[in-house]
């Protein structure tokens, strides 16, 4: 008898010849044994056709569960799949990305064997994986609560301790609809009627008693899911109908470990206690008002001093490195958003037009076009370029109400907005300064750690792109060696870049590790074609000037609310709203007060005085409350001295010292921006 054998194509290169049907487990284990024991998955990339990226979006859908997958991309399969063609084989391992989301997936299917167990009459709906854990969505006429949540996920711990393998089946369709219509099962017939054809073999996966219509992948057994927990229920409409029947959808979420989970959790409540909007209220720092509309900030005077300060610093940075402020309007004739194409490709993010008696208007979403129009106010020549513009500009956006998240989603909003015109030998130069100040901006205000993105075009899909092959070209080299010039390392993600021109993005790494898109650098060859810009060059010819979009901060607001989680609202000195608090220990001593107050004030710092007929520790209380930098206490024995005693954020009492000495230490902390305080 012949064997047939499969070529396997290995990632160090190597291939291997096995029997058609050999497993990816198998294979593991003739690397090693342990290699085996750390798989999760097996990666299939087939030999020949174009390496397309595995659907992955944020929100599972179900299509992106169950529809067929694309023949041509790479796939993920059970260790135990035989294999039957000729192939890459990669081996997933918690390294890999998606295998959390097989364990999460996985551990859906163990929490759905729990609940049956538990309350045989519910009926199942679907449970993908999802970024931050699982869900799986159940239909049963008594609500799961509380005490149920926790029975299902001690049931849970005895379904992975019986380690049950979770092996794949197919069943001809028709028995398949035949027996999920008899048991009542309506979202399982839906989902299989939906995503199956006639004459399909319908996929399942089992364990134990348990069966499920999927896809798949899952890991080898029940017993590899180690760490996992039912997080919370919630309701939901099947297929989201409100005519239909109310879904109880329970969260839980999986992780490789106990100590990762426990992390994530320790994570989460860390974040909660930084929530800025939660901070923004203790804090009086900012709020947004039920009868102006939601995503509309209001910034009270201790989050506006802060403002101030960004701003401050932003200006002059801006002048400081050969930059024009300008100021623009806030609302434009649609005339104007016709030009700039806002009318056509941007209509559904802006507020919808206003009629006055001349012509309609609407807010502006973007300062770009308004820097174009002073630009075109007067000729330009190559002696003139570049020519920077600069804004804190104030655009507002729609957004669906209901969508709104504090400082980080909302209507209007403060872009630090610059654009740069210049010529096309120009353009890595100024992409490298642009890279060096958000560097700047970064670092000055406590971020060590960022990953810069590289956004390109897809040159197969020109349909989506404006922009000759030449200019993408130009634009995209401008700034890779804009970036390796700066020696920055980054990622190249192609098919991101805006349909106008690549772009280069600044997420920045905050104290819990989260990343937050701010800085951004784009190009744009559209805009100056559209507003037909030119310059007169050396030659004395006119020509097309290349146009740089680059926000800083990207959003002040956004700015703001990521400052405030990533400091827990303990502001270094230098953006403190209030840098320190005064409190006379007795009303004796309000006269001393008064001396140190505006000797301070003289200095420069803004400071506070409690002169309320309160107990000194209630007063030093409300200050560190409001975590204040310092906080300085006197009574006769300072006053006779001309001292004060400090208490400094973080560290408590560090005793008495001259007051002329505290201003001269604070003085440099301040001038330097330091971090430490
Ligand atoms: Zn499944
Ligand atoms: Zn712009």
């Amino acid at each position: 008898m012949s064997t047939q054998t499969v070529a396997i194509h290995l990632p160090d290169g190597a291939i291997r010849e096995v029997p058609v049907g050999t497993t990816p487990l198998e294979i593991a284990n003739s690397i090693s044994p342990r290699l085996a024991a750390a798989s999760v998955v097996a990666r299939l990339i087939p030999l020949t056709g174009a390496a397309e990226k595995t659907a992955d979006g944020d929100e599972p859908t179900e299509a992106s569960m169950y529809a067929a997958e694309n023949a041509n991309a790479p796939r993920l399969v059970d260790l135990t799949t035989p294999l039957t063609a000729d192939t890459k084989l990669e081996l997933v391992t918690e390294k890999d990305p998606e295998a959390l989301k097989v364990v999460r997936h996985s551990a859906a299917h163990v929490m759905a064997t729990a609940v049956l167990e538990l309350f045989p009459e519910t009926k199942l709906g679907h449970g993908p994986s999802t970024d931050s854990g699982f869900f799986y969505d159940f239909y049963r006429e008594k609500p799961f609560t509380p005490e149920d949540l926790e029975k299902i996920e001690a049931k849970m711990a005895e379904v992975v301790a019986r380690n049950e393998p979770f092996l794949h089946e197919f069943v001809p369709r028709d028995k398949s609809l035949e027996a999920f219509e008899k048991d009542g099962d309506f979202m399982k017939t839906h989902f299989v009627t939906k995503f199956t054809a006639v004459g399909d073999d319908v996929s399942f996966y089992r364990n134990g008693k348990f069966v499920d219509f999927c896809r798949g992948p899952h890991l080898p057994s029940t017993g590899r899911v180690k760490a996992v927990k039912v997080t919370k229920v919630a309701g939901a409409y099947w297929l989201g109908d409100e005519k239909n029947p109310q879904l109880q959808r329970i969260y839980g979420t999986a992780f490789f470990s106990k100590k990762e989970m426990d992390a994530h959790f320790a994570q989460l409540e860390e974040a909660a206690k930084r929530d800025h909007r939660v901070l923004g209220k203790q804090l009086d720092l900012f709020s947004i008002q039920e009868l102006a509309g939601s995503g509309l900030i209001f910034w009270h005077p201790k989050g506006a001093m802060i403002r101030k300060i960004m701003e401050d610093w932003m200006r002059e940075e801006c002048i400081s490195r050969g930059y024009d402020l300008v100021y623009t309007p806030h609302v434009a004739r649609v005339n104007l958003w016709q030009t700039s194409g806002h009318e056509g490709f941007y209509a559904q993010n802006m507020f919808t037009p206003m009629e006055l008696d001349d012509a309609m208007y609407r807010m502006k979403p973007m300062n770009c076009p308004f820097h174009i129009l002073i630009y075109k106010n007067s000729p330009k020549s190559y002696r003139d370029l570049p020519v920077r513009y600069a804004e804190l500009g104030n655009v507002y956006r729609y957004e669906r109400s209901g969508t709104m998240h504090g400082l980080l989603r909302v209507r209007g909003f403060t872009q630090d907005d610059a654009h740069i015109f210049c010529m096309p030998e120009q353009i890595v130069d100024e992409v490298v300064a642009c890279i060096e100040f958000a560097k700047t901006v970064l670092t000055t205000f406590g971020f060590k750690e960022f990953k810069v993105e590289l956004s390109t075009w897809d040159p197969n899909d020109r349909a989506h792109y404006a922009g000759s092959d030449e200019n993408w070209q130009l634009a995209t080299k401008g700034l890779e060696h804009a970036l390796e010039r700066e020696g920055i390392p980054y990622k190249t993600i192609p098919g991101e870049a805006a349909f106008y021109g690549p772009k280069i993005d600044f997420k920045l790494v905050d104290v819990l590790g989260r990343l937050w898109q701010l800085s951004t650098v784009q190009f744009d060859f559209n805009l100056p074609a559209r507003f037909e810009m030119e310059y007169v060059g050396e030659d004395g010819a006119r020509h097309q000037p290349v146009m740089v979009h680059r926000a800083l901060f990207g959003s002040v607001e956004r700015f703001f609310g990521v400052l405030i989680e990533h400091y827990a609202g303990a502001f270094p000195l230098w953006l403190a709203p209030v840098q320190i608090g005064l409190v006379p220990i007795s009303e004796r001593h309000l006269g001393y007060a008064v001396k140190v107050e505006s000797a301070l004030k003289a200095a420069g710092f803004r400071v506070e005085v409690d002169a309320r007929n309160e107990k000194m520790n209630s007063k030093i209380r409300d200050f560190a409350n409001q975590k204040t930098p310092y906080i300085l206490v006197f009574g006769d024995k300072e006053a006779e001295a001309g001292a004060i005693s400090v208490r400094t954020r973080g560290k408590g009492d560090q005793g008495s010292i001259p007051l002329d000495e505290f201003i001269a230490k604070a003085k440099e902390i301040v001038d330097s921006k330091s971090i430490e305080l």
